[in-house]
C-alpha cells in the first residue's frame, strides 16, 4: 500500500466505496489523515465501516473542515451533471481529485525520479499497460502495474527511485487528476466513447490529452484526427512529442509496418522489432500497442534486443484473442471482452477460415457493419437474446445456426471444424454485452475456456 501523507492531519472525505475507493481510505488513514467516507450504496458505507473506516453522510457534514474530496472514477464530475457529493465540495471550495492524483503527490514527495508511464486511450489501454509492465520486467526492472487494469493504483507498494510504476488511466481517472506528470505519456487513440460522460467528443479528447500536458516524454497515436490535432498543438507550443503510427511514416517517431516495427529519423527508418508469429500480438490494432509500448520502454532506456526479446514472451490478456489452445490445425481464441461490433471487428480482421461463436445482449446497430468480413466466416454460432436479430443479418449471406447457449455453440463449432480438417480458429467473438446470459465478459470467457480445455486435452 502507498500511504498517503500529504493529508497528514487533515480531515479528508472519500465518496464511493468499491474496490478502488476502499483502498484509498486505508491508504489515506495509514498516511495519518482523518477520513470521512460514504457511497449512495448503503450496503457499500456497511462494508467500509465494517473494515473501521468512519463513515457519515457527506450531506450532513461541515464542509468548511474538509481538505478534499476524493471522488471515485466511477461518478460523475461534470456530465451530464456533478455528482451531489462535488456539488457540495465546490460550493464550499474544497478540491475535487482522485487516486491517481492522491498517488502522483506522493510520488513527487518521496521518490520524483520513479519512472512512471501513464496509458490511455479509447482501446487498447489494458493491452498496452500489460505489454510495457511485461517489457519492463523482461529488462530486469522492478515493476508495479495497475490503476485501471487489476490493483487500485494506492494498493501499489511505495515509491522509491527506481521503481517503475505502469499505470492504465481511464479519462475519468485524469479528469481527476489535475497535476499528473508521468515520465512517459501516453495517448493511444480517441474515438467517440463514453461521450454521455464527457458531453462532447471535444471535452474528451481535452481531458485525454491531459496526460501528456506535463508528461517528459509523450507518445501520441496519430492515425486518429484527434490524436493528430494534439500532436500540432503540442508541436506549435514547443512541447515535442514522439508520434506513432501504424497506416503512415512519421518522422520522429516509431511506425508500425504489416509485421515489423520501426523508429524513423529525419528521413531515414531503423528496424527494431519483428511481431511475426507472436500470437498475443495479432491484428494491426495490437501492432498499435506494441508499437506505443516500445516507444515507452525506448524512452525508458531498455534496448533493441530485450524489447524483440519480450515480445516474443508476452502471454498477452486474458478474453481479448486469447489462444486458448489448438487442435489439428484448428486455434481456439476466447475474445469474450469483444462486447461490441467494432471489438469484433478486431478479431474477425486476424484469421481466416472462422466459426465464429456471437451473441449475447446486442448493442445498437448489432452486426450489419461486419459485413466485409462475412466471406471468411464458415458457420456462425448463435446465442443469447441477439440470435434472432443476428441471424437475420447473415441470412443468405453466411451460413448459421441458433445454438442458443455457449455449451452448444463451443460443441458444434468444434465438431465442425475439426471434421472439416483445415486450418480455422473456433472464435468466441461475441459482439454483444454478456449479461442475459453471463455475470459479465470473464465469467463467459471463462465457460468458454473450460469448454475448449475438455476437448483438446
Ligand atoms: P481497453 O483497456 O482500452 O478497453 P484492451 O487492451 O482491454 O483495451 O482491449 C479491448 C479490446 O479493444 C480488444 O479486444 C480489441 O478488440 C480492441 N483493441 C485493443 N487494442 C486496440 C487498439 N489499439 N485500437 C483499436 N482497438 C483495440
Amino acid at each position: 500500500m502507498i500511504p498517503v501523507t500529504t493529508f497528514a492531519g487533515r480531515t479528508v472525505a472519500v465518496f464511493g466505496l468499491g474496490g478502488s475507493g476502499l483502498a484509498t481510505c486505508h491508504a489515506l488513514i495509514a498516511g495519518g489523515a482523518d477520513v470521512i467516507a460514504f457511497d449512495d450504496n448503503e450496503k457499500k458505507v456497511a462494508e467500509a465501516a465494517a473494515a473501521k473506516v468512519a463513515t457519515a453522510d457527506l450531506r450532513n457534514i461541515d464542509w468548511s473542515k474538509i481538505a478534499a474530496l476524493i471522488l471515485t472514477p466511477g461518478v460523475p464530475l461534470t456530465h451530464p451533471e456533478p455528482h451531489w457529493s462535488a456539488k457540495l465540495a465546490q460550493a464550499a471550495g474544497v478540491e475535487v481529485i482522485g487516486d491517481v492524483e492522491l498517488f502522483c503527490r506522493e510520488r513527487r514527495k518521496h521518490a520524483p525520479s520513479a519512472p512512471f508511464v501513464a496509458i490511455t486511450g479509447t482501446n487498447g489501454k489494458s493491452t498496452t499497460t500489460a505489454l510495457i509492465a511485461h517489457l519492463l520486467r523482461h529488462a530486469g526492472r522492478d515493476v508495479q502495474m495497475g490503476g485501471n487494469i487489476g490493483v487500485p493504483v494506492l494498493q501499489l507498494e511505495p515509491p522509491e527511485p527506481q521503481r517503475h510504476y505502469v499505470i492504465e488511466c481511464s479519462s475519468y481517472q485524469i479528469d481527476l487528476a489535475p497535476s499528473i506528470d508521468p515520465t512517459v505519456g501516453i495517448m493511444l487513440n480517441v474515438t467517440p466513447d463514453h461521450i454521455d460522460r464527457h458531453g462532447t467528443i471535444e471535452h474528451y479528447a481535452a481531458v485525454k490529452s491531459r496526460i501528456l500536458g506535463r508528461a517528459k516524454t509523450r507518445i501520441i497515436g496519430v492515425d486518429d484526427d484527434y490524436g493528430r490535432g494534439m500532436a500540432r498543438e503540442l508541436a506549435a507550443m514547443q512541447r515535442p512529442v514522439v508520434p506513432i503510427s501504424i497506416n503512415r511514416i512519421v518522422p520522429h517517431g516509431y511506425v508500425g509496418g504489416e509485421h515489423n516495427i520501426y523508429r524513423t529519423g529525419g528521413s531515414e527508418a531503423e528496424d527494431i522489432a519483428d511481431l511475426t508469429g507472436i500470437g498475443s500480438l495479432r491484428g494491426s490494432h495490437n501492432m498499435q500497442n506494441a508499437v506505443a509500448a516500445i516507444a515507452a520502454c525506448s524512452a525508458l532506456g531498455v534496448d533493441d534486443k530485450t524489447l524483440q526479446d519480450g515480445l516474443r514472451s508476452f502471454p498477452g490478456l486474458a478474453h481479448r484473442m486469447e489462444e486458448i489452445g489448438k487442435k489439428g490445425e484448428v486455434l481456439f481464441i476466447n475474445d469474450s471482452k469483444a462486447t461490441n461490433a467494432d471489438s469484433a471487428a478486431k478479431a474477425l480482421a486476424s484469421f481466416d477460415r472462422i466459426y465464429w461463436i456471437a451473441g449475447g445482449l446486442p448493442k445498437e446497430g448489432g452486426i450489419a457493419s461486419l459485413a466485409e468480413f462475412f466471406p471468411k466466416i464458415v458457420k456462425a454460432y448463435l446465442i443469447g437474446k441477439a440470435a434472432p436479430e443476428f441471424a437475420q443479418t447473415l441470412d443468405g449471406k453466411v451460413s448459421y445456426e441458433i445454438a442458443g447457449t455457449l455449451d452448444v455453440a463451443v460443441e458444434h463449432a468444434a465438431r465442425d471444424a475439426l471434421e472439416a480438417g483445415k486450418p480455422a480458429a473456433v472464435l468466441l467473438s461475441p459482439a454483444c454485452a454478456s449479461f442475459d446470459q453471463f455475470p459479465n465478459f470473464e465469467v463467459r470467457g471463462n465457460r468458454f475456456r473450460e469448454l475448449v480445455q475438455r476437448l483438446v486435452t
